[in-house]
């Protein structure tokens, strides 16, 4: 099986080449096809698995997807920042830099791609001014992007891609309702994509709650 076969754009399959990947993961064959056509999905799957590269490339689809979308529109050069597209969520600093180092490593190609990392430990500041300039893909820790949700600089209107990345660990520091109040937040017609460990418990009640009847389920 290769890469080329599950449906990704030329510049995304130039990435990986780069990057000497040469077959996807498990993990990777499975979700970025169900991914791409749309589905919530729920991802059970563990770090070292290629989980990172499974929502990503899809994510960045969605990135392409509305650059083509402008061209074809005429729309050209500097628009409104109307937010991202696609909204990541990570349980940790450190893994929600892992996720944008990814982004921006399989994306590489993508022309004037736009990621921003808003986490906890660092000051407003560089995020605000992140959040206010055009965006493609946000990666945060809940707790922080809540602040920026209560003062009123992160705009969330337009993202049509959620993922809960670690969504157990994210529960297991206590995350469930500043999630919750993120997916309230967020356009009811989006794609959802949870990915964890485990589903037992209350990771499973919240994919019952946030995640379409009919999400995939992806073991
Ligand atoms: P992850 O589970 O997403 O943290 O990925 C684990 C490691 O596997 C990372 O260092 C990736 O760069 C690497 N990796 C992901 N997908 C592939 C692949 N298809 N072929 C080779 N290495 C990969």
């Amino acid at each position: 099986m290769s890469f080329d076969t599950l449906g990704l754009n030329e510049v995304l399959l130039k990435s990986l080449t780069d990057s000497g990947y040469e077959t996807p993961t498990e993990v990777q064959a499975r979700t970025i096809p169900a991914a791409l056509a749309g589905s919530d999905l729920r991802v059970c799957s563990n770090t070292g698995s290629g989980k990172t590269a499974a929502f990503v490339l899809p994510a960045l689809e969605r990135v392409l997807a509305a650059r083509a979308d402008a061209a074809a529109r005429g729309v050209k050069g500097f628009q409104p920042n109307k937010g991202p597209r696609v909204l990541i969520l990570t349980p940790t600093r450190e893994l929600a830099l892992q996720v944008s180092k990814a982004a921006m490593t399989y994306g590489r190609h993508v022309q004037g791609l736009r990621v921003a990392t808003v986490v906890g430990g660092v000051p407003y500041g560089a995020q605000l001014a992140a959040l206010r300039g055009q965006l493609d893909l946000l990666i945060a820790t809940p707790g922080r992007l809540i602040d920026h949700l209560d003062s009123g600089k992160a705009i969330l209107g337009q993202v049509e891609l959620l993922v809960l990345d670690e969504a157990d660990r994210m529960l297991d520091m206590g995350f469930i309702e500043d999630i919750e109040r993120i997916a309230e937040s967020l356009p009811a017609e989006r794609q959802t994509v949870m990915v964890s460990a485990t589903f037992a418990g209350q990771v499973g009640r919240l994919a019952d709650q946030i995640l379409k009847d009919d999400a995939q389920r992806i073991e």
